[in-house]
């Protein structure tokens, strides 16, 4: 049963967890996170009867909330600690950001588009989530002020690893993204900053809207 202001009963929730189990999501901790954090506020209120099914949805600009397991996949290899910084592209409906924030010190979320930025911002602020901070901007840039992360999460898909935020990953931090060309098959890689150079380590083939460059026309400041 759907509760009239979406948000969900024990029964959607044991099928959300049952869905994040069967795409190998076991890390109690990220389980938690997901359980805690209610998607309903994340999406238009159109689709909030639909907002726990795993399934991806349409959100403001043009672009997408994130299928729940994929969140689940893609958060469980980013393997968060509480002690991390976390930098996050592609803030979107700031529903992965704000679940980061229950397992990482800090995150730090870069949005292209102005209004999701705000709107993700304000949706985070209500939760009582305060070790967040959204920017609008391009997220290829990464956050130079605030480098270097001991996490990095990109949920927009590039060619390739986008190297400046390479660059800002310390050593021994952990990057997730999907990679490839965006109507193409894209990979889901896992790459860790070792002493001796980067290790590549391939997740799951994934289909995310395109990492593009620069903000929206309109936008600019
Ligand atoms: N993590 C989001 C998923 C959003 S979809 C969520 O939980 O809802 C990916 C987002 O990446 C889109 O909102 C898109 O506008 C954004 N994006 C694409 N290219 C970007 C760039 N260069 N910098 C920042 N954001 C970007």
């Amino acid at each position: 049963m759907i509760q009239a202001d979406g948000a969900p009963d024990r029964e959607q929730l044991m099928q959300l967890v049952f869905a994040l189990r069967q795409n190998g999501v076991r890390d109690p901790r990220v389980l938690d996170a997901i359980e805690k954090t209610p998607r309903h506020l994340f999406v238009d209120r159109a689709f909030r009867d639909r907002a726990y099914e795993d399934i991806p949805l349409p959100i403001a600009c043009g672009q997408t909330i994130s299928q729940p397991s994929v969140v689940g996949v893609m958060t469980q290899a980013l393997a968060p600690t509480p002690r991390c910084k976390v930098l996050e592209v592609g803030c979107g409906s700031g529903y992965q950001a704000a679940i980061l924030a229950r397992l990482a010190r800090r995150v730090y979320a870069i949005e292209r588009h102005r209004a999701l930025a705000r709107q993700a911002a304000e949706r985070i602020a209500a939760l009582d989530l305060s070790n967040v901070s959204v920017k609008a901007g391009d997220g290829a840039l990464g956050w130079p002020e605030q480098a270097p992360f001991d996490r990095i999460m990109v949920t927009c898909a590039a060619e390739d690893p986008p190297a400046l935020l390479l660059r800002q990953l310390r050593e021994g931090g952990i990057m997730v993204l999907p990679v490839g060309q965006s109507d193409d098959v894209q990979h889901l890689i896992r790459i860790t900053k070792t002493p001796q150079g980067l290790d590549y380590h391939e997740l799951m083939p994934v289909r995310f809207v395109p990492l593009l460059e620069g903000v929206p026309e309109g936008d600019a400041p």
